[in-house]
Order: structure tokens, then C-alpha cells, then sequence
């Protein structure tokens, strides 16, 4: 009963599949028919009768993906190490673009005084667990002496009866 079932469920998902496969293959040959006349070959973004470059392997380039493009050529400096390379090549570390051998520097420095910082927390933590243990163990002491007195002035009335 529910194998019969479940063959039915099988096939209509099957039917559907293909259906919906034959449909899709229809629409995707008609976009690939418009990819193949004028996108840019970085994004992919159609340029057909719009302002585009071409490069000379013949790719076309949309304007926003050529700007990133001249951009990353223009010559830029490392501020840490002052090595001349093009911005492309440079890494941002929070907000600072430098060249991947000080970003590896700066990162370790970075990782250095993180690790200083949490010894220092550590060590603080610490010594105010001490500190909340002392107090712990002093306010013991006065109840034990305030029992103990107590104890003593019950037990000096019970002497003297
Ligand atoms: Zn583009
Ligand atoms: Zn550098």
C-alpha cells in the first residue's frame, strides 16, 4: 500500500523533473545565446549597446569592472616597509593596506599583543578570585568567633548556677 503509494509520488516527481528540466534547457540556451555576444568577462553583466571596453584578447569589459581594474594597476606603497608595487598587490589589515609580508607582521604583532592583553586580564581575574577567597575565608573566622563566644558566655551561665 504505501510502496504503491510512494511509486506514484516517484514518478509524478520524475515527470515534473523532466518537465521542468526540458523548460529550463529552452531558457537557458536562449541566455546563452545573449552571454555569448557581450558580457564582461569579469562580472558577467550583459554590455551589449552599452559604454564597454574591449581588451586585446577581445573580451569586453563593463566601466565599473575596468575603473577596479585600472585601479589595482595604479602604483602604490607599502606604508610599512615603503616597497613600491601596484594597489593590487597590497592587503588591507584593518583599514590599512600593506604589503602581504607586513600584513603577516602586522598580524602576528597583533596576535602578540592580544595575547599580552588577555595575560594581563588573566592575571587580574586571578588576583581578584584571591582577593574574594581572603575575604571568604576572614568573614569564616568571624563567625567561628562569634559561635565560639557564644558558646563560651552560654556555657560561663550555665557555670555559674
Ligand atoms: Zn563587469
Ligand atoms: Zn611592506
Amino acid at each position: 500500500m504505501a510502496k504503491a503509494q510512494s511509486d506514484d509520488l516517484d514518478g509524478l516527481a520524475a515527470d515534473d523533473a523532466a518537465q521542468r528540466k526540458r523548460h529550463d534547457s529552452s531558457a537557458d540556451s536562449s541566455i546563452m545565446g545573449a552571454i555569448s555576444s557581450k558580457t564582461c568577462c569579469v562580472c558577467g553583466v550583459d554590455v551589449h549597446g552599452r559604454m564597454r571596453y574591449k581588451d586585446s584578447s577581445g573580451r569586453y569589459w563593463c566601466p565599473s569592472c575596468n575603473e577596479k581594474d585600472q585601479m589595482s594597476r595604479q602604483p602604490a606603497a607599502c606604508p610599512d616597509c615603503n616597497a613600491a608595487m601596484t594597489r593590487a598587490d597590497l592587503v588591507e589589515f584593518k583599514g590599512t593596506a600593506v604589503c602581504p609580508q607586513c600584513w603577516e607582521k602586522r598580524r602576528a604583532s597583533s596576535r602578540r599583543e592580544e595575547a599580552r592583553i588577555r595575560a594581563i586580564e588573566e592575571e587580574v581575574r586571578e588576583q581578584e578570585e584571591r582577593k574574594r577567597r581572603l575575604k571568604m575565608i576572614a568573614m569564616g573566622f568571624v563567625v567561628l568567633i562569634v559561635i565560639w563566644l557564644a558558646a563560651m558566655s552560654v556555657f560561663w551561665l550555665l557555670a555559674r548556677k
